[in-house]
């Protein structure tokens, strides 16, 4: 994707309220991001651990998501995928965060929940720049270019059910 500055970044959430965007941090390291290799900006609020923020290139602009971690079931062993790239982390790897939909939908409470990389770095592992701990799950066989067409079709997939009316 392309490299976007903070004042794009505010401009661009679908879900939450005005007053969460004019609130929330974005990432200190904006400009050593690996731009090239990204389907879609992710990280954690360097002050509110628990937010997190996903940003991706939509058809006509960008579209930001925030999400709350859940910690419920943080410190368990067992291994769970990522259900938008498909890795397999250990532990706390994956973790399930919550979406508000939005618009009045949101308001009223309703989420939408994805188990997703707790690092929101998909992008570097469907491309080997990041591995997941060694997994005595099977290796993944398909071609890089296929993971990424994967991961931006359901990446587009879990945006569609965020703001779907
Ligand atoms: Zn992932």
């Amino acid at each position: 994707m392309d490299p976007v500055t903070e004042r794009e970044i505010r401009a661009s959430f679908v879900n939450g309220t005005r007053g969460d965007v004019k609130r929330l941090n974005v990432p200190v390291d904006l400009a050593e991001r690996p731009w090239e290799s990204l389907d879609f900006l992710g990280w954690i609020d360097p002050r509110a651990p628990l937010q997190a923020y996903v940003l991706a290139p939509v058809e006509g602009g960008l579209a930001g998501v925030q999400l709350r971690r859940n910690t419920t079931n943080a410190g368990t062993k067992r291994a769970r995928m990522c259900s938008l790239c498909l890795t397999t982390h250990p532990g706390s790897g994956v973790s399930l965060m919550v979406a508000p939909r939005a618009g009045q939908r949101g308001r009223a409470g309703n989420t939408v929940g994805v188990d997703v990389c707790a690092d929101l770095a998909c992008s570097l592992y469907v491309r080997g720049r990041l591995a997941a701990p060694a997994m005595t799950a099977a290796q993944e066989t398909l071609p890089v270019e296929d993971r990424i067409v994967r991961l931006q079709r359901n990446l587009r997939a879990f945006l569609g059910r965020v703001t779907a009316a």
